[in-house]
């Protein structure tokens, strides 16, 4: 049974994208339809990622491609978490960023210095052009007392045929190389949570946080006021639903039950 008091408080919905809006690079039949009812509910939506192999540029494009047209605040992405963070926690710091070059122009656009010879901090991402020599130079300023940032916990990231190592996996790579656990800023951090509240400008009650990924989507939630929301059609089993210590506020088989759930209101 849905609780519908739960539901009726809710203003802004932030979307999590792959498992929830579209699967790969196929947008789910219903998900139109979704952020049409949220529309005509009085209410809005705003899609957040914490892949950090792009950026907010690569995401509005392909939601574009997929026919959905939305402003450009309404894209977050772990890369604005951190780098909001950075800039008032180090301000004016230098970093080595192991990244791509979509996350390195992110760091460059937001004014922050990037430095291999001699960073403040080390920021690890989710590489897809990872080499050794950006690990051995990472490793390096670690073990000589910089501290360390990644953008996202994610261990793998899911891709057509299966899954690659993702900024969690690269992290836990460091940390056996130097003993230093990085500190992580995606979902489930309280930084991400505090991002999306900062950029909806919604009070906790009046958001809801929805995604299939138990231990970042719904975790992120956790000990808060914003509503979680499980959509099972994604990587999220219900063997799994049942054995997890982390359980959603509401869940849903997809985008589209939780629309006929807004039009029952
Ligand atoms: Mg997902």
């Amino acid at each position: 049974m849905v609780d519908s008091s739960r539901l009726a408080r809710i203003k802004m919905f932030v979307l999590d994208m792959d498992g929830t809006i579209y699967l790969g690079n196929q947008l789910f039949p219903f998900t139109k339809d979704f952020l049409e009812t949220v529309r005509a509910s009085g209410r809005d939506c705003c899609f957040f990622t914490n892949n950090s192999s792009k950026n907010r540029e690569a995401y509005l494009q392909k939601l574009r491609g997929m026919g959905i047209d939305i402003e450009p605040e309404k894209m977050l992405i772990s890369n604005g978490v951190i780098l909001d963070w950075l800039k008032i926690h180090h301000p004016g710091e230098s970093c080595y960023v192991v990244g791509t070059p979509p996350l390195l122009r992110d760091f460059q656009s937001a004014g922050v210095q990037l430095d291999d010879k001699d960073p403040d901090c080390v920021i690890l991402g989710f590489d897809t052009t990872l080499t050794y020599e950006k690990l051995r130079l990472a490793c390096d300023f670690i073990r000589a007392g910089k501290p360390v940032f990644g953008v996202n916990p994610d261990w793998n990231c899911p891709v057509e045929g299966g899954f690659i190592p993702d900024c969690g996996s690269i992290a836990a790579l460091v940390k056996a190389s130097t003993g230093v656990q990085c500190e992580f800023f995606g979902k489930p951090s309280r930084h991400a949570l505090d991002y999306m509240l900062a950029h909806t400008g919604c009070a906790p009650q009046e958001m809801a946080v929805v995604g299939d990924r138990l231990y970042t989507d719904i975790a992120v939630a956790a000990g808060s006021e914003v509503t979680s929301i499980l959509v099972m059609s994604g990587e999220t089993t219900p063997a799994m639903l049942a054995e997890s210590p982390i359980q959603p506020d509401l869940v849903f088989e997809d985008l589209a039950g939780l629309a006929d759930a807004l039009k029952a209101l």
